[in-house]
């Protein structure tokens, strides 16, 4: 049987528990992800794509069935390049099932053969998101309990 790999993209600034749980459970769905980090020139972040990587391989040590790859462009491209039919996006709230619904209808029409594939949030995550985790830290509140072990946040990771 052919390897199923997932492509699960976003901007991962930070990586938080919710996403860690929503790639534990997508390991039990596909052989291998792709966590897909993403640089939009349109975008402004608070970390380095270079520091929400490392996080994420951090978290993922011990799983090498996770990658961790940067891109830029759109998303299905990046899963042409690697060989992914599948990308993973996790919904919380009605309000990400509409921002969804518009992005996958869209990537269906880019490209017919893949396919979105969503996970529910667990109701323990469902209020957690990285902006809120943004604020914490740009505040001086200490944002450990929302990412996963073992990631530190210091000052000096900030970019603005
Ligand atoms: P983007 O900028 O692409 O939305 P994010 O890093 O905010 O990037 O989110 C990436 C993916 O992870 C999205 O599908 C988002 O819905 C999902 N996600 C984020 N936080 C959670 C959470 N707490 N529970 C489940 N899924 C989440």
């Amino acid at each position: 049987m052919t390897k199923r790999i997932a492509v699960f993209p976003g901007s991962f600034d930070p990586v938080t528990q919710g996403h860690e749980a929503i790639i534990l459970r997508a390991l039990n769905v596909f052989d291998e992800i792709i966590v897909a980090v993403g640089v939009n020139i349109e975008k402004r972040y608070l970390f380095s794509v270079e520091t929400r990587t490392k996080w994420i391989k951090q978290t993922f040590k011990d799983y090498p069935q996770v990658r961790v790859e940067s891109y830029t462009g759109l998303t299905v491209d990046f899963c042409k390049k690697v060989g992914s039919k599948f990308i993973i996006r996790g919904l919380r709230t009605s309000a990400d099932f509409e921002f969804e619904r518009i992005a996958g209808q869209v990537n269906k029409k880019l490209s017919s053969d893949i396919e979105t594939v969503f996970l529910l949030a667990a109701p323990e995550f469902t209020a957690l998101n990285s902006s809120v985790v943004r604020d914490i830290v740009i505040n001086g509140g200490n944002a450990s309990i929302f990412v996963p072990e073992g990631v530190i946040i210091r000052p000096e990771d900030l970019e603005y």
